[in-house]
């Protein structure tokens, strides 16, 4: 369900509700009990959708290419587009970025592999 924010213009506050539709009315000022709120437009609601996101892709030339091609660049792009943003962790930016400089890391990644299991199980057995 989409999130819908509007500001109440008597008192200012900005109210945030899950509505089924526009359609539906909005809820009456929890301040100050107007009922004549203003839709406005978040940040949330231009978010684009996980689709927008694919189609921007797919209209890029030059990333599309670059992804047949199995340039690490592209993949490391595209990985960032997906993502939609989101802060990636500290090891996953490493990798990123030594994609973007176009390397392929897959030894350094299996090598954490290795190690993230080696310690999990070594970790579990200690105690
Ligand atoms: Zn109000």
């Amino acid at each position: 369900m989409p999130i819908y924010e509007y500001r109440c213009d008597s008192c200012r506050r900005v109210v945030s509700s899950y509505r089924q539709s526009l359609s539906v009315p909005p809820p009456p000022c929890p301040r100050c009990g107007n009922s004549e709120l203003k839709r406005i437009f978040s940040t949330f609601s231009l978010q684009k959708t996980y689709r927008d996101v694919y189609e921007d892709i797919l209209s890029d030339r030059e990333l599309t290419q670059g992804m047949m091609r199995d340039d690490p660049r592209a993949i490391a792009e595209w990985n960032n587009r997906m993502s939609g943003g989101e802060k990636p962790t500290p090891e996953y930016e490493e990798i990123t970025g030594r994609m973007e400089e176009g390397e392929w890391p897959t030894t350094q990644i299996e090598e954490k592999r290795k190690q993230f299991s080696g310690q999990g199980e070594s970790k579990f057995n200690i105690d």
